[in-house]
């Protein structure tokens, strides 16, 4: 006669490596990923494949102490263990057999109780749902990135520190939002130590940014590239200067790079405002790109105005705080 603990541990098999229900088993989606592919980050602030799989590995093992009359508690090895610094195949290889490993330990264990306990089944069938919830966002995860879509998104702590209703009547009040989004960056571990926000003429908040290049392993993902295509987005105009709008800012936490100065001619706004030097950001091995004095004047013969050193000092102590803290210098 089949038990229900052998039921249980035929269900946790096939979900791992057999032939589930609800779809291909964990192995089944697994099989081809690369350790490229397992490490990469398609949805911002979302997790990676590889550390879904340290995850998976980890509460399997956790359910497996209990089956041999542990305490509930976290995993040993953490919630969401951390994936290796360097994402090498071989480092990936060994991630999978760590989940192989405990699955293997967990089906023998579940397998080798005779009368199993409500307690004990109530642990295996969550596993078993844990599994089925984690590997249906494997498969979502590789289908983004089959799709060589690029998502942007502001880090979901942003809405926690931006007020979009009251109206900013100053260039420091204004000033405040960009470097709160820098400082902000920097104590949520987010990105590098810049933000950037734009701001109609009657105050009005329209889009904010922050530096997203290393969490979004995107370069262009500099704090003012991002204020430009949200707000762009948000107005359904690729110029901020269309017929019709109202005359738009960006104010930053830092003087735009090259990158971010020529997309300023492009975006439409006619004046830009930051606070932190080129010369601070070079102090941090920021490396600003080819932004000549002329570059300016050509803006400037454009109808673009620049007001700098709004709040050095607050911007300046987010870029000291970012050097101290040990935050990498991605484009020095
Ligand atoms: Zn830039």
């Amino acid at each position: 006669m089949t038990t229900e603990a052998a039921r249980i541990a035929d269900d946790i098999r096939r979900a791992y490596d057999g032939n589930p229900w609800h779809g291909l088993s964990v192995t089944a989606i697994l099989e081809g990923v690369t350790a490229a592919e397992a490490a990469a980050r398609p949805i911002p602030n979302a997790h990676t494949i590889w550390e879904l799989v340290l995850h998976m590995a980890a509460w399997a093992g956790e359910v497996t102490r209990r089956l041999g009359g542990a305490a509930p508690a976290e995993p040993a090895e953490g919630d969401w263990p951390a994936m290796p610094a360097a994402p090498t195949e071989a480092a990936w290889a060994e991630a999978k057999a760590r989940l192989g490993e405990a699955h293997a330990d967990l089906t023998a264990a579940v397998a080798a109780i005779e009368q199993i306990s409500g307690a004990d089944a109530h642990a295996a069938n969550g596993l078993l749902q844990h599994d089925a919830y984690h590997s249906g966002q494997v498969s979502l995860l590789l289908k983004l990135a089959g799709r060589k879509a690029v998502t942007i998104a502001c880090p979901p702590w942003v809405a926690d520190v931006v007020d979009w209703e009251t109206r900013y009547p100053t260039d420091e009040a204004r000033m405040r939002v960009a470097v709160t989004l820098a400082r902000e960056n920097v104590s949520r571990g987010g990105g590098g130590p810049f933000g950037a926000a734009i701001f109609q003429s009657d105050g009005r908040l329209v889009s904010v940014g922050v530096n997203s290049v290393v969490p979004s392993a995107n370069s262009a993902l500099h704090a003012e590239m991002m204020a430009f295509m949200m707000a762009e987005h948000r107005l359904g105009s690729f110029t901020l200067e269309a017929d019709g709008l109202p005359v738009h800012e960006l104010f930053t936490s830092c003087e735009p790079c090259a990158m971010c100065l020529g997309a300023t001619l492009w975006s439409g706004v006619r004046r830009v405002v930051s606070a932190a030097a080129r010369a601070d950001a070079l102090r941090l091995g920021f490396e600003e790109g080819p932004v000549f004095p002329e570059s300016f004047v050509y803006l400037e013969e454009r109808g673009v105005r620049f007001t700098r050193e709004v709040l050095r000092a607050e911007a300046r102590a987010v870029l000291e705080a970012y050097r101290e803290k040990g935050g990498p210098v991605y484009n020095g």
